[in-house]
């Protein structure tokens, strides 16, 4: 079996950005991104297609990476949970399954 190519973000589609994206106290991420639940939890706004609304549509690209919350910053390109996820929305893309949103 060949061994399956390790993921880089030059070559995906933001997968992790349409994950739900807490905003810590600590975090610099400019307010007009940043809603806040009904619990009171702070995170990341999302587009209408279910995007972070910090993704630059044209480059599928971070537009506040130097900024961006401090989770993303933890999450591991090629990790597990990178890897799971990205399985998910090949499948749900071969299927024609409309996306859904962790
Ligand atoms: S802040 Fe940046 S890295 Fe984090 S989910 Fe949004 S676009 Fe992705």
């Amino acid at each position: 079996m060949a061994a399956r190519e390790k993921p880089t973000c030059g070559r995906c589609d933001a997968v992790c950005c349409r994950l739900t994206v807490v905003v810590m106290a600590d975090d610099a991420v400019p307010r007009h991104l940043v809603v806040r639940n009904a619990q009171g939890v702070e995170g990341m706004a999302r587009n209408e297609e279910g995007w972070c609304a910090a993704v630059d549509p044209l480059h599928l690209h971070c537009s506040i990476y130097a900024d961006r919350p401090a989770i993303c910053r933890r999450f591991a390109m090629g990790g597990p949970y990178c890897l799971d996820i990205r399985a998910t929305y090949r499948d749900q893309r071969s299927r024609g399954i409309p996306l859904t949103l962790y």
